[in-house]
Parts: C-alpha cells; sequence; structure tokens
C-alpha cells in the first residue's frame, strides 16, 4: 500500500483547476402532458420537480386549453417560480414543462424554455433537452426577418420548425429532425396536440407514460412515477410520438446512425430512482461501484461515498470488498441554486456550504471515498482535506467512470479541455493535486459491464474524445487531438 502523503502536500506544480463551479451539469428536464378533461398545470409542476436535477436556472410551463397557449418562465427553481395562482392562471389540459441549466446561450430568462413562436398552422411552444453541434449552420439558414430573439440552439429549432415547407406539425418536425445534428429531446405543444421526438442517436433520455386520460412525457421515468403515470416505453431515437384526441402514434423519421446514449445518465444525470432499457439506474450504479472493488482493491478501513450520486456505488464496492459502508459526510440537501450569493468567506470554504463531515465515523480511520466524476479536481480536493481535517488516517479515491479528458458536446456542461483536469494531468498527478493516498478510475469496459448493455449502445466521448459517427465529423477543429491529451 502506498504511504499516506502528508496533508502538506501542496497541488501538483503546474495544474491550478480553475474556481467555479466543480461539478457535471446537464442541460435540461423535459416533460409534457395531454388529459383531457384536467387541468393538467399543477402535474407539470410536479413533474418537473422531480427533474429538478437536470437543472436549476430556469423554468417554465406552457397549456394549452385546446383554443390557445399561455405560458410562464422564469429564473430559478421550479418551487421559486410557480405559486398557486400562477398554476391556476394556466388552464388546460395539454401542457409542456422544462427545467434548465444552460450549455448554449446564457443565463437570461430570454434563455428561459418552454419557447413561444407560431407557424401559419398555429402557436406551438418547444422545450428542448440536448446541444446541437451544428447551430451556426442552422442558423444561416433562417429568414432575415426572424433573426432569433435568444442565442440559444432551442431557438434556432423552433425558428426552423416555424419556417418549414408547408405542411403538418409532424411533416414540420419531421423535416427539422433531418437538419438538425446533435442532441435533442424535445416536447412539443400546439394548441390541441402534444409531441415528443428524439434525436436519431437517442443522446438524452425521453419516455412515455400513461396519465389519467392521457398520456405524458418527459426525461425520466421518476418524473412519470411522481405524477402517478405508468411508464410505458422510452420514445426511439429519431422517433416522433403524436398526442392528441384520437390517442398516441408514432412514426420514425430514416436515418442512417445507430444509437449512441449518453452514458453519463447512467453514472451521475439521472435519478437513481429512474429506469432506462428495462432497469433502474441504482443498480448500474452499484454494479460500477463492485466493478471497481474489483479493478483497484485497496486496504482500508471503511468505504463511503459522496452523497447522494455515490452512495449505490458506495455500497456496490462495500459489499464486493467486504469493508464496511459508512456515511461520512451530511450534505445540506437544501441548498439548491439560490439567488443569495455567498459572501467571500463563505465562498472560499467551497464544499462546507453543502457538505459537514462525520467525525465519529471517520476518525484514525482509512477511508476510501467514492466519487462519480472529477472534473476540475477543486471539489475532490476539499473533500479530501475534508475528511482528513475530521481525522481521517488515510483517504483513497475510487471513481467509478474513467477519467474525463474530453469536453461535452451534446448538452452537457463538462467544463473545457483547459479546465478538465484529467485532460492535462495524468492519473498519479491527479492524485498528488487532490491530495489523495491512491486514486483510480473505472475502466471503460467496467462501467460498460455496470449498465449490463452493449458498448456499441452508448456515447462515451468524454473519455474517449470519439463521439457518436454523424455528429464527431461535425465537431472537426473543437476536438483535441489524443496526443495533446495525457494519456
Ligand atoms: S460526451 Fe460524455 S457527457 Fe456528452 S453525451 Fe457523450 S457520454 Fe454523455
Amino acid at each position: 500500500m502506498k504511504r499516506p502523503v502528508p496533508a502538506s502536500v501542496t497541488p501538483y506544480e503546474g495544474w491550478q483547476a480553475k474556481a467555479g463551479d466543480d461539478a457535471v451539469h446537464d442541460a435540461c428536464g423535459v416533460c409534457g402532458i395531454f388529459a383531457p378533461g384536467e387541468d393538467v398545470a399543477r402535474s407539470t409542476f410536479f413533474a418537473l420537480y422531480s427533474l429538478q436535477h437536470r437543472g436549476q436556472e430556469s423554468a417554465g410551463i406552457a397549456v394549452s386549453d385546446g383554443h390557445s397557449l399561455r405560458c410562464h418562465k422564469d429564473m430559478g427553481l421550479i418551487s421559486q417560480i410557480f405559486t398557486e395562482e400562477m398554476l391556476e392562471s394556466l388552464p388546460g389540459h395539454l401542457s409542456v414543462g422544462h427545467t434548465r441549466y444552460s450549455t448554449t446561450g446564457s443565463s437570461i430568462v430570454y434563455n428561459a424554455q418552454p419557447l413561444m413562436t407560431h407557424t401559419e398552422i398555429g402557436q406551438f411552444a418547444l422545450a428542448h433537452n440536448g446541444n446541437l453541434v451544428n447551430t451556426a449552420e442552422l442558423r444561416d439558414q433562417l429568414n432575415d426577418t426572424l433573426v432569433p430573439t435568444s442565442n440559444s440552439d432551442s431557438e434556432v429549432m423552433a425558428r426552423l420548425i416555424s419556417q418549414a415547407a408547408h405542411g403538418t406539425m409532424e411533416q414540420r418536425i419531421e423535416e427539422v429532425m433531418r437538419r438538425c445534428i446533435g442532441a435533442f429531446s424535445i416536447v412539443l405543444a400546439t394548441e390541441s396536440q402534444l409531441f415528443g421526438f428524439r434525436d436519431p442517436w437517442g443522446v438524452r433520455p425521453l419516455c412515455i407514460g400513461k396519465y389519467a386520460s392521457g398520456y405524458a412525457l418527459a426525461s425520466e421515468s421518476c418524473a412519470l412515477a411522481t405524477i402517478g403515470a405508468e411508464f410505458i416505453r422510452e420514445v426511439k431515437p429519431g422517433e416522433i410520438v403524436i398526442v392528441d384526441k384520437d390517442g398516441l402514434r408514432s412514426r420514425m423519421v430514416e436515418t442512417h446512425t445507430r444509437p449512441a446514449n449518453c452514458i453519463f445518465e447512467y453514472i451521475y444525470f439521472s435519478r437513481p430512482d429512474s429506469q432506462v432499457a428495462g432497469r433502474e439506474l441504482y443498480l448500474a450504479r452499484y454494479h460500477m461501484g463492485r466493478n471497481i472493488a474489483k479493478e483497484a482493491p485497496v486496504e482500508a478501513d471503511v468505504v463511503m461515498g459522496v452523497p447522494d450520486s455515490a452512495t449505490a456505488a458506495a455500497i456496490g464496492y462495500s459489499d464486493e470488498s467486504g469493508i464496511p459502508y459508512i456515511e461520512g459526510l451530511m450534505k445540506n440537501r437544501y441548498i439548491g441554486r439560490t439567488f443569495i450569493n455567498p459572501d467571500h468567506r463563505m465562498r472560499v470554504q467551497g464544499v462546507k456550504l453543502k457538505f459537514n463531515p462525520l467525525h465519529a465515523n471517520l476518525a484514525g480511520k482509512r477511508v476510501i471515498l467514492i466519487d462519480d466524476s472529477i472534473v476540475r479536481g477543486t471539489t475532490t480536493k476539499q473533500l479530501v482535506a475534508l475528511l482528513r481535517k475530521a481525522g481521517a488516517k488515510e483517504v483513497h479515491v475510487r471513481v467509478t467512470c474513467p477519467p474525463m479528458r474530453h469536453p461535452c458536446f451534446l448538452g452537457v456542461d463538462t467544463a473545457t479541455y483547459d479546465e478538465l483536469i484529467a485532460a492535462n494531468l495524468r492519473v498519479p498527478e491527479i492524485q498528488r493535486a487532490i491530495n489523495a493516498d491512491s486514486l483510480a478510475y473505472l475502466s471503460e469496459d467496467g462501467l460498460v459491464a455496470s449498465t449490463a448493455r452493449e458498448r456499441k449502445e452508448f456515447c462515451m466521448g468524454c473519455f474517449t474524445g470519439r463521439y457518436p459517427d454523424g455528429i464527431h465529423e461535425e465537431l472537426t477543429g473543437r476536438v483535441r487531438e489524443p496526443e495533446k491529451v495525457k494519456a
């Protein structure tokens, strides 16, 4: 076993992670409901409430009563934006909702969704999860008279639908789906119909539930469960689902791509109680823990996870290794996003705003700390320091994914090449930078095996630098050459 690194060791020389929010952020959560005879604004609120982990920057709900669409959106958490009165002012049986974390477009209310626009066949409201990689090209194709008012790729899509060759909404969507390259899981409401459609790679999730007198669509099945909708299936990559007074029907848009689901949904983004491909994600995370215990064993007294995202993996590591699982950090689950900025002294405290150590469980112990990812390395370094200060004798870090050496261009804010610690340092150097006694990452094979699916079904671009076929080619000049990324 490696000798403990003294607490006085300084960060690896030459690497200074930029200050900032050191986490992986998803781009958005979306939902839509069609339920004749019901007021759906309240259910949409609660569906979004269960998707809050996918974005905390802004949110909105658009509702149609069959004649016109009304929308309310603002900056902040769902619970900060909507009041009883606000929900009552949105009567109707057809809705779409959105909660946002921006990747393209600034964090301003202009970019909050759903986006409202119109065609000559009527109004529509659109909510998008994902990120296009050919936005600039698409923007150039828009009519000059309809310059986008926001700077998001979602508005470009909405404008394209609005300007598409004459036809039904279904035909317009199909036309635009063929032109857009990248990730898009979208819900769209007209005055009388609900649409859900997913890019041909199926990068971001979207699922269908049976809801009371109609149907619900949502980014994750946990949102369906919250509003009492019964999960039916996922929207297929390249599929358009249409819900109206005649029920639910669907059509496939022919493309020549193969599915490439984002594997990070398994590692971190989606809630563990959401299901993908017939399994709750909790199980995949549990097996990530078991697999890294097999790949990178270490002698220790206790194993703990960074709450809450690494809890399942820590239990898996404990079960595989026989090392007792403990709770080592208490998380303030109500911290969320606030408009009250911490003062300088509190900002310096960093993770202490969010986590407090449990001294009784840590003092004098050799601790294995399981985390789901390391982005810039700043949070992990602070967590290791927190555990040491609480008396941990050794801290061994195990990460349930491979090193993130490349950014995501598909709707996830994973930081830039300059900010990603694994794009700039080798694993032993990262270990020194975060002041851990040992550090190991789960292998690509170990990660895929944990999902019980095949590697060819996934996008793993942020680990491999190879993005899904058809998207990768669009990223020329944006992906760093392999020799410029530390292996
Ligand atoms: S690059 Fe990474 S985060 Fe982005 S879609 Fe692919 S696997 Fe997901």
